[in-house]
This record gives C-alpha cells, sequence and structure tokens, in this order.
C-alpha cells in the first residue's frame, strides 16, 4: 500500500438492480475488481443472481432493509446485521466481512456492534466532505485512507474522494465532465481513493452517457497506475502488515 496508489471500487446495491449487469459489464472490461455492498432484501428477492456473482465479486453487507442507523436503536441495529448474516450463511455458506451503512451513517457504537457480528471491515465514513454538503454520519478521526479506529479491531476503508472531498461517485460522475475529473487527477493523484455508485445509477436516458464517462475514468486510474481491490483484499493486505 505504501508504493502503490490504490482504488477501492465498489457499488450499492439497493432498490433498482436495472443497471447493475451494465455497470459491472464496464468494470469486467477492465478487469477491475468489485465490492458488492447489497441489503439482505435483494438478497432475499434475487438469491441466484448473487450466488452467480459471488464467483467474481466480494458480496458484502449494506444493511439488511437500507434503514439509517442514526434512526435505529441498539436492538433494531442488531435485528438488521442479524437478519443480514443469517441470510447470507444461507445461500453463501460463510460470513460476510465488510459492511456499509445506509447513507453512510455509522458511529462508535455501530462499529462496535459489527465487530461483535464478526465483521472485518467498515467502510461507511466519509473523511472530507464537500464543504456544502451536510453529513450526519461518523465525526471521528477521518483520515483519508484505511485506519483502525481507535480502540477497534474493525478496519475502517473510508469513502475518499479527489480533492477538496469531491467524490467519485455515480451521481457527481454523471454531473460532473469527464475534463473536470482528468484535471483534478493532473494536479494531484491521492495516494488512496474510493470509487463508489448504485445499482440505480443512471438509470433511464442517461446510462449510455455514464458508462462512457465510467470507462474513461476507469482508463484514467489505471493510467495514472491505480492498483484496484476489494474490501476483503485491501483488509487482508493490512491485517497482514499490522
Ligand atoms: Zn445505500
Amino acid at each position: 500500500m505504501k508504493t502503490k496508489k490504490v482504488c477501492f471500487a465498489s457499488v450499492d446495491v439497493e432498490r433498482n438492480i436495472e443497471n447493475l449487469n451494465k455497470i459491472l459489464a464496464t468494470f469486467e472490461k477492465y478487469k477491475i475488481p468489485v465490492t458488492l455492498f447489497v441489503t439482505g432484501k435483494i438478497l432475499k428477492q434475487q438469491p441466484e443472481l448473487f450466488k452467480k456473482l459471488e464467483r467474481d465479486y466480494e458480496i458484502a453487507c449494506h444493511g439488511f432493509s437500507h434503514r439509517f442507523w442514526d434512526n435505529l436503536n441498539f436492538e433494531e441495529r442488531k435485528k438488521e446485521l442479524e437478519n443480514f448474516v443469517n441470510f447470507y450463511q444461507k445461500i453463501f455458506s460463510k460470513k460476510p466481512k465488510g459492511f456499509r451503512a445506509p447513507s453512510h451513517i455509522i458511529d462508535y457504537d455501530g462499529m462496535k456492534l459489527l465487530e461483535d457480528w464478526g465483521f472485518l471491515y467498515d467502510s461507511s465514513v466519509v473523511p472530507h466532505y464537500p464543504p456544502f454538503k451536510k453529513y450526519r454520519g461518523y465525526k471521528g478521526r477521518r483520515p483519508l485512507f484505511p485506519y483502525y479506529p481507535q480502540g477497534k479491531k474493525i478496519l475502517e476503508i473510508p469513502v475518499s474522494g479527489q480533492l477538496l472531498g469531491i467524490p467519485l461517485a455515480g451521481a457527481w460522475i454523471s454531473r460532473l465532465p469527464f475534463w473536470f475529473y482528468n484535471f483534478l487527477f493532473k494536479i494531484y493523484t491521492p495516494p488512496f481513493l474510493t470509487l463508489n455508485m448504485h445499482s440505480w445509477d443512471a438509470l433511464g436516458r442517461t446510462t449510455f452517457q455514464f458508462l462512457k464517462k465510467l470507462e474513461k475514468l476507469l482508463k484514467l486510474l489505471k493510467n495514472k497506475g491505480y492498483l484496484f481491490l476489494t474490501g476483503e483484499q485491501i483488509y487482508d493486505l493490512l491485517s497482514k502488515n499490522r
């Protein structure tokens, strides 16, 4: 992790999965590994699809129902994880390793609960939000690269963006022109980045343009020397060197 720049690509899978295959095909074209953060509800609706995807992708947890954790008490959060983990084990015969909180809302107690349920990493914290956006999530220490939060065994893989926290995220990729990202990467190539989107990003008429832009971005990241790793690969790498 010291010498190479790392990019963690992920797709949050909830509600609508119409565009998932198209998005994954774009990553596949460049042999880029991806982590899918899937809700328990979607897993339950499409177990066969995710059993197939599990051969090529890491399937991680995005909560059971996608309810936001700042609205849930301890018991309700526990139930969310319990339902997810039980169902996950039933279809994949193993435990999920990674978690991403719906709407990125996680706190210290939430991380403790994740540890109790055997999760090895969390990828929820947005360490550097664009100044004009409000963030309701975790407000602890915010490094821009993977770290162990104080007193925790669980690894935090933060959702880190480009300069000024401009995210490499679906909605932003849709809205910002490619030349803008190109310009940002001319100024600075961060040692660690996340590229994340939703299964429902760019549905409808904008799908084609979105996928073209995504492809350009993937080419750019490859040209800049980024190594793409899944969440569990990042965890393995860092836990070995710990
Ligand atoms: Zn979500």
